[in-house]
């Protein structure tokens, strides 16, 4: 289950910078209070959002159509299709009501295009939060997530209108996005939150969300980017343990041989531009250096046999330790969260951590043990969303 739902997940996304526009502010809570008068809301709710849902792929069918690089030229060509049009890229189908958009890839038009999906956005958060929890999960669960997601979705979309051809990607490093769905729960959720974001300073907040945080918030600041959007109170996690500790999915443990993880270490340097990582030699421990203000890890040491060190972020590390190096066996076990510690038994190295994913704002899991005690989806958003208002 664990597995199955961190694929599901988002962990890797990036800084944002947000764009015009104008919402007005609505509701306001925290723990069920209102805490504040809404002040003039400047951004705005896009009514459509940008979904990539193929990048340089060589033809899609659309409806009854094939479309193919080579035919296509280097012309942008927008495709106006019927509501529930089913879209197939490399044998995959996708259920689709919007605008389709075919964008050549720039140095080789007629070789490969990107398939952009246009989708109205309340059309298309029900298709993210179906994909992003499991569909028996409660109402208030579900709705929580939507209004994380259209937050999300906006600050994306204010991020990138200018500067890009799609807003968002419909996989684990920005949201899953699964096209048109039955699943009640989620359309029910999307109408109760309809229009609904989270706002910090009259700003959309970047709600990023993650699988589990493991027991103790990680500050976006830390686990995503020193960007300065990323230091505001929202995104800046909750004290106190969080609900997800109440199950086991909280906690894990990944085996590694030792040898091939050092290497793994050692072969990431380049790519992920970590000189000292090449240096890393006999791991005999993996352990905390320095903590958040809620103390979960932020910087991690990678102690050696002789006992020289190499200090790290602890995003890094867990970047490293699950890079595919094309020398080595594929990983099996992946370190799921940067909330880890290690030790070497034999020639294995033991992982033990907690959470999946990088633990800023809501965490799903904590979000499903509140629902499951009857909390609001408004409660469950502040707590996992300090000083955010909403807004619709
Ligand atoms: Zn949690």
């Amino acid at each position: 289950m664990a597995e199955q739902k961190y694929q599901h997940n988002s962990c890797t996304r990036r800084e944002f910078v947000i764009a015009s526009g104008v919402v007005i502010a609505g509701g306001l809570v925290s723990c069920g209070k209102q805490i504040s008068a809404p002040e003039a809301i400047t951004r705005t709710v896009p009514s459509t959002i940008r979904v990539r849902i193929g990048k340089n792929v060589e033809q899609v069918t659309i409806g009854n159509n094939t479309f193919k690089a080579k035919a296509l030229g280097n012309a942008i060509k927008t495709i106006a299709i019927k509501p529930k049009t089913q879209v197939t890229i490399s044998g995959k189908t996708k259920t689709i009501t919007g605008t389709i958009v075919l964008q050549p890839k720039e140095r080789e038009p007629d070789r490969a295009f990107d398939v952009v999906a246009c989708v109205p956005i309340e059309q298309y958060v029900p298709g993210v939060i179906a994909g992003e929890l499991f569909a028996h999960w409660h109402f208030d669960t579900f709705a929580a997530q939507a209004v994380a997601a259209r937050s999300y979705a906006t600050t994306q979309h204010n991020a990138r209108a200018t500067s890009s051809h799609y807003d968002v990607t419909d996989g684990p490093s920005s949201q899953m996005f699964l096209g048109d769905v039955t699943l009640d729960v989620a359309h029910r959720a999307v109408e109760e939150t309809s229009g609904v974001v989270l706002i910090w300073n009259n700003e959309v907040v970047p709600a990023y969300y993650s699988s589990c945080c493991g027991g103790l918030a990680a500050t976006a600041s830390d686990a995503i980017s020193g960007a300065a959007q990323h230091a505001i109170p929202p995104l800046l996690g909750h004290d106190g343990k969080d609900f997800c500790t109440t199950l086991d999915v909280h906690s894990w443990t990944a085996h590694r041989p030792a040898r091939s993880l050092r290497k793994r270490l050692n072969a990431s340097a380049k790519s992920l531009r970590l000189p000292k990582l090449s240096d890393v030699r006999t791991i005999k421990s993996i352990e905390p250096i320095s903590t958040n203000k809620h103390g979960r890890p932020k910087e991690l040491v990678i102690q050696g046999r002789r006992n020289e060190s190499c200090v790290l972020r602890a995003r890094d590390f867990v970047r490293a330790a699950n890079m595919q190096v094309p020398s080595l066996p594929p990983i099996t076990n992946l370190a799921w969260s940067s909330y880890l510690a290690g030790h070497k038994v034999g020639a294995t190295l033991q992982l033990k951590g907690l959470g999946m994913g990088h633990g800023v704002g809501l965490c799903q899991y904590g979000a499903q043990v509140l629902a499951g005690r009857d909390e609001s989806w408004q409660n469950i958003l502040s707590w996992y969303y300090p000083q955010a208002t909403l807004a619709s």
